[in-house]
């Protein structure tokens, strides 16, 4: 078979089994397992497919089929322009995220950031890439979350300093912005999404408990400790989550309280500033 042949074989497979995204996710596969770009592919495309390739492509498929995140088929998945590695025991870098990781950037040079919950380790591998910071340290639960990373940081050479524990247990030092994308769905919606997300991605990362908000009610009290007088929490939320957080932070004694919407229009992000009490710190 051709190139083209392979991807409106693979397009129409996709498609007959009800995938939305199918001419997507087949071109990011084809073009991985074939070790394609657009313009090679214009270029080849009436050529012959080696063996080889025919193969890895369609046992990626086949996995696909079963409905395995693309992300985790390739191993990669780009946030703010960066390439990161991905793989089952982390959230892929949704791009909402990216919104956050840039408000965190554009605010850095020379401050001190902790990513609370780092995951892939996006939001503080971006922030140390882009937002010359003065120091950039990240924490998480899970040590496979951590393995990645490490690796994230090491390949994209950026300078970060990893924490392992249950939210602030170890982490160390005091910081001008705490970050976090923390995991905040209700235990019951994770049932009601798209298998990619409920059967692949790890629960740990996704949810937030009955209401969805322990995390946030536990990061806002438990990051006074750790945040400088004038000192910013930048959080990621969910759409409906915006007054119940921001009320959140107001009753901890946080100042300049803001919803930020993405792109959709959509509650977003809750930034705060902690105005520094002494009785706290
Ligand atoms: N901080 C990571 C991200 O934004 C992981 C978030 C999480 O695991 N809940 O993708």
């Amino acid at each position: 078979m051709t190139y083209s042949e392979l991807m409106a074989d693979g397009v129409r497979q996709l498609t007959d089994a009800g995938f939305p995204e199918a001419r997507t996710d087949v071109r990011v596969l084809l073009f991985h397992a074939c070790g394609l770009d657009f313009m090679s592919f214009l270029r080849d495309g009436e050529l012959q497919v080696p063996a080889e390739q025919e193969r890895r492509f369609a046992e990626m498929l086949s996995r696909r089929m079963e409905h395995v995140p693309v992300q985790y088929i390739t191993g990669e998945q780009d946030f703010c322009g960066l390439s990161f590695s991905v793989q089952p025991g982390v959230l892929i870098p949704r791009p909402e995220t990216e919104l956050l990781a840039e408000a965190v950037f554009t605010d850095a040079k020379g401050k001190r950031v902790l990513d609370m919950c780092t995951g892939s380790g996006c939001i503080a591998v971006t922030v140390a890439k882009l937002g010359a910071p003065a120091f950039t340290a990240a924490s998480d639960y899970s040590e496979e979350a951590l393995c990645v990373a490490k690796k994230n940081a090491e390949l994209l050479n950026a300078d970060v300093t990893f924490f392992q524990g249950d939210l602030f247990e170890n982490v160390e030092g005091a910081y001008d912005i705490i970050v976090s994308n923390p995991p905040y769905i209700k235990s019951k919606v994770i049932e009601e999404l798209m298998p990619e997300v409920k059967e692949f991605e790890p629960r740990m990362a996704l949810d937030g408990t009955a209401d969805g908000l322990l995390f946030y009610r536990r990061i806002t009290a438990e990051a006074k400790r750790y945040l400088t007088p004038g000192g910013r929490l930048m959080f990621e939320i969910g759409h409906d989550q915006g007054d119940e957080v921001a009320g959140l932070l107001a009753a901890e004694g946080y100042g300049s309280v803001e919803v930020k919407k993405d792109y959709a229009g959509l509650d977003r992000m809750v930034f705060a500033v902690w105005p520094g009490d002494n009785k706290e710190n």
